[in-house]
């Protein structure tokens, strides 16, 4: 399996890394590493984009996912021809400010999630604009409320802590989980809790800011009617 670097750091904006596969695929190809710092899709954030350097070459990672056997799949509009081969030992760079602001995004996600008492149905997190969906029953939302009550969190400062727990224990909480439909993958043993004291607790295996105070002013742009019971909350950066 390769190493999720971007767990160790989440700050990693470059590191060196061994070819270990390169597969050609309709589009283009897909490379793998011993390690890597691009995050693959899921749990509502995008994969990750950027660059490897070898050999004074440049080849553009255009989305980064995990395929079916759930190795982290770099994906590249370059021919087979044009990638390193295996063992080559390369650089990858990150496309780092794209990533930060799903970082950003991410966790005022999951500030939004705690502020909103009512079950999570979906999400996604965007560069500049994010959603998640609520199923809220009778409760009323205010986008000018919420817009306060969320930068007051963030100029907090709060700094988040991660740790791994045996599914086994999460199984005997299900309450924790709150976001079914964005939940991190079962059955690969450990799942990774973020926590933010005083705010949010729950398991997500998405990349995070340290800090609160990380994250740029927002503003919850609009409240959408998605149903008698369903309202989507947009959020934008400020
Ligand atoms: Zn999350």
């Amino acid at each position: 399996m390769t190493q999720a670097y971007f767990y160790q750091d989440p700050y990693a904006k470059t590191i060196t890394a061994v070819v270990t596969a390169v597969v050609a695929t309709e589009a283009g190809s897909s490379v793998y590493f011993d390690r890597t710092i691009f995050y693959p899709l899921g749990g509502g954030q995008p994969g990750d984009t950027g660059v490897i350097h070898f050999n004074e070459q440049t080849v553009a990672i255009t989305d980064t996912r995990k395929d079916p056997n759930l190795e982290i799949q770099h994906i590249t509009k370059a021919a087979l021809e044009a990638l390193p081969p295996i063992g080559t030992t390369v650089t990858l760079e990150l496309d780092w400010a794209r990533r930060h602001k799903h970082m950003q995004m991410h966790t005022a996600m999951h500030l939004l999630g705690a502020l909103i008492d009512a079950p999570v149905t979906g999400g996604q997190v965007g560069v500049d604009k994010s959603r998640l969906d609520f199923d809220i029953g009778d409760l009323q939302l205010d986008k000018g409320a919420l817009t306060e009550q969320l930068n007051h969190m963030i100029v907090s400062g709060t700094d988040l802590t991660f740790e791994w727990v045996a599914e086994a224990v999460l199984d005997a909480q299900p309450d924790l989980v709150r976001t079914m439909s964005v939940a991190p993958p079962r059955g690969a043993g450990d799942i990774r809790m973020v926590r933010i004291p005083g705010i949010d607790y729950q398991p997500c295996g998405g990349t995070h800011v340290q800090s609160l105070s990380e994250i740029s002013p927002l503003i919850v742009s609009k409240i959408e009617n998605k149903g008698r019971q369903n309202r989507r909350v947009h959020l934008v950066f400020a």
